[in-house]
């Protein structure tokens, strides 16, 4: 569960996911002046007022996502377990067991953040976000990295087309404020 900061309501994580580059110089969707982090954690949460997610993104507080940026350098021992379901799903429509995972081991040790009203970074591209964006970056191995940059897009026995460089670009503010949690 999320609460408290820039939210009034109780929210609920619902899924996780990662955006990533081809090299480390790129892969997230958040810039901090300019600067690109090799991939970036989204963690999906739904405002439980809402009773539902699929009702809950029609909403413009309807979302609350936690914005993680990975660097590349020592490991992250709290991505491991997801680094190694990630070889048995290395092909479209391919699942694993995923059980007793705690995803506060993906987090980096001070939670300051910026938060913005923002939308989907993926269609419909719904602008139902409260963005909260952990301005202390995880560190993960370019070993757990490279599991990543190993996935596909196709599936199994189909022509390897490599899931790499699956974020979106950043774009105009649009007179949204950004605001940080600390000084
Ligand atoms: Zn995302």
């Amino acid at each position: 569960m999320l609460k408290g900061g820039p939210l009034a309501d109780t929210y609920r994580l619902v899924q996780f996911h990662f955006h990533w580059g081809s090299c480390d110089g790129q892969g997230s969707e958040h810039t901090v002046d300019q600067e690109k982090y090799a991939a970036e954690l989204h963690l999906v949460h739904w405002n439980t007022k809402y009773g539902d997610f699929g009702t809950a993104v029609k909403q413009p507080d309807g979302l609350a996502v936690l914005g993680v940026f990975l660097k590349v350098g020592d490991a992250k021992p709290g991505l491991q377990k997801v680094v190694d379901a990630l070889c048995s799903i290395k092909t479209k429509g391919k699942s694993a067991a995923f059980t007793g995972f705690d995803p506060c081991g993906l987090l980096p040790g001070c939670l300051d953040y910026w938060t913005y009203p923002g939308s989907l970074t993926t269609p419909p591209l719904l602008e139902c976000v409260t963005w909260i964006v952990l301005r202390e970056p995880i560190s993960v191995s370019s070993e757990q990295i490279n599991t990543f940059r190993q996935l596909s897009f196709n599936k199994e026995g189909e022509a390897e087309e490599l899931m790499v460089d699956n974020w979106r670009p950043t774009q105009p503010l649009h007179g949204r404020q950004v605001r940080a949690s600390f000084q």
